[in-house]
């Protein structure tokens, strides 16, 4: 068992209340993969193409971006980091999950409380009056059609994501979470997206811990109690494993 694991494992069993806030990272070894890390999305294409202004210029560009994220989503499964962690609030330790992925894994996975900071890929709403359907049904229109998926208003259906330059609604009800715990384990997110990242921030500020699991520096290192460069599930899992409750 590593240093690092039994660090961890000191960490979550001294807190009231612990937290997760999860990034990309935790989802590349279950194959999607991240925008910054050394694999990611923004090597090979532009994060405008993730704006709400792109969306409304370019639609058909756009909806092919999107078909291609979830084509890689789509076959996804939890991997053992997201088990873990699903593991950690079954046995009473963890909150909840606050989460920047909008690939669903974690409630696959298993975890009960999660709040999805950025929506969910796997739905689609329209952009006037805001009713659903699954995505899947718009990327058949737009790759077997060749059209964008429109509502029955005459609104655009776009997926059910929060874009660059679009607010963060549900991040006033994480901030509250955060600032009610006294451990944050952050877990695959380079910490520059905000204001996302201002919720591992916020746990800090009010006095509580902060472990970072991810392979990467991040900007909260040299801030964080304990920071655990190494893969999400071995990490995850070795943490478990020193809990004694792998
Ligand atoms: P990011 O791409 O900015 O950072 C991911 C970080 O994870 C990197 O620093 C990388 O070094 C690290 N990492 C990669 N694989 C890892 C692993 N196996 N173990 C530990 N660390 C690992 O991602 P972010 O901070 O989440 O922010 C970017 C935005 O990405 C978010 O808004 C999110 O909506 C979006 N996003 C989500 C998904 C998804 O849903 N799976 C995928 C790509 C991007």
């Amino acid at each position: 068992m590593s240093d690092y694991a039994r660090a961890a494992a000191t960490l979550i069993s001294g807190a009231g209340s612990a937290i997760a806030f999860t990034g990309a990272g935790i989802s590349t070894e279950s194959g999607i993969p991240d925008f910054r890390g050394s694999q990611g999305l923004w090597k090979r294409f532009d994060p405008k193409m993730a704006t709400r202004t792109f969306m409304l210029e370019s639609p058909r560009v756009f909806w092919e971006f999107y078909a291609m994220r979830f084509e890689a989503l789509a076959r996804a499964k939890p991997n053992p980091g997201h088990k873990a962690l699903a593991r950690l609030e079954r046995e009473g330790i963890l909150e909840a999950v606050i989460t920047q992925n909008i690939d669903g894994l974690h409630t696959e996975a298993g975890s009960r409380r999660v709040i999805e900071l950025h929506g969910n890929i796997r739905t689609s709403r329209c952009d006037e009056c805001s009713s659903t359907r699954p995505t899947e049904d718009c990327i058949r229109e737009v790759m077997e059609w060749g059209k964008v998926p429109a509502c029955d208003c005459g609104g655009m259906m776009r997926p059910a994501v929060v874009l660059f330059e679009e607010p963060v609604e549900l991040f006033e009800a994480a901030l509250r979470i955060a600032q009610e715990s006294d451990l944050c384990i952050v877990v695959g997110s380079s910490l520059t997206v905000y204001p996302a990242a201002f919720i591992p921030e916020a746990v800090k500020s009010s006095g509580g811990r902060l472990i970072i699991i991810n392979a990467d520096p991040t900007p909260l290192d040299g801030v964080a109690d304990l920071v655990i460069r190494e893969g999400a599930s071995d990490a995850l899992t070795g943490a478990l494993e020193a809990l004694g409750i792998a």
